[in-house]
């Protein structure tokens, strides 16, 4: 059998730790990257997502992957897509600033399920709204997560962290400082200037729903931007804080 990791390029040390995650569950591992048009609603963003295919294959590889797979936009969408729907926790945080985001993300998964047809596939926590839409809407195939991959300061690797300057960078890690503290999330976070918050929210991890005092799992999920690169992160939120 085969394990898929869906990707983007770009590939990183948070990746690399799902395909080695993949490998452990099978010796039969694609890794997948296609930057998939669907999922953007900004077309400037789309153009600027960074492509390192070289590097990708060397990466993938060294981390274990058995086949690198960067399929077309032909290959994946021969007729007009179908999209998904994500329903509506598919229009909440991420997807109300991103719409459509989700119905593009659910739209590609599983067009590379039908093509690869994995008997697991491997998604990283650090897009927790990705990951719990995905795991709703794939009854039939495991769906495995692989914990966030930080920087030393905390910041979650990301294929856009490459955007930020030195300064930027500085002021991104005010995001995973917030996460520490989720009950004064806000407070920290406008501490720095830099950073423009989208949304910072504790969250019920079984509804997606806000938390309430009787929630047993939650999250906190936080986006924004530090000069016009869109970051997120999310962290458990410890039942006694
Ligand atoms: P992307 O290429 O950004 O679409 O991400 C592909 C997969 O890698 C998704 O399942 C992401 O959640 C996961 N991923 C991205 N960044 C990280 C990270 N820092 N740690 C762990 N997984 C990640």
């Amino acid at each position: 059998m085969t394990v898929l990791v869906p990707t983007m390029g770009a590939l990183h040390k948070g990746h690399q730790a799902l395909i080695k995650r993949a490998r452990e569950l099978d010796k039969e591992v694609v890794v997948s990257i296609f930057v998939n048009p669907l999922q953007f609603s900004d077309t400037a963003d789309l153009e600027k997502y960074p492509r390192t295919p070289e590097t990708d294959i060397q990466i993938a590889t060294l981390a274990g992957a058995t086949q690198v797979w960067f399929p077309t936009y032909e290959e994946i969408y021969p007729n007009d897509p179908i999209q998904i729907s994500a329903g509506a926790v598919g229009d909440l945080y991420e997807g109300a600033t991103r719409p459509g985001h989700f119905a593009g993300v659910l739209t590609v998964v599983n067009r590379l399920f039908e093509i690869v047809k994995p008997s697991a596939a491997v998604f990283g926590e650090k897009d927790f709204q990705q990951l719990w839409l995905v795991k709703r809407h794939f009854k039939k195939i495991e769906i495995v997560s692989v914990p966030t991959v930080r920087e030393f300061d905390g910041l979650a690797l990301s294929s856009r962290n490459v955007r930020l300057t030195e300064s930027d960078r500085a002021a991104a890690s005010i995001i995973s400082k917030a996460l520490q503290e989720p009950n004064r999330m806000h407070e920290i976070l406008a501490t720095e200037p830099a950073f423009k918050l989208d949304y910072a929210e504790i969250i019920d991890e079984k509804t997606f729903q806000l938390a309430s005092a009787t929630t047993q799992n939650k999250r906190a999920i936080i986006a924004g931007w530090v000069n016009g690169v869109r970051l997120l992160d999310n962290a458990v939120v410890e039942s006694n804080s």
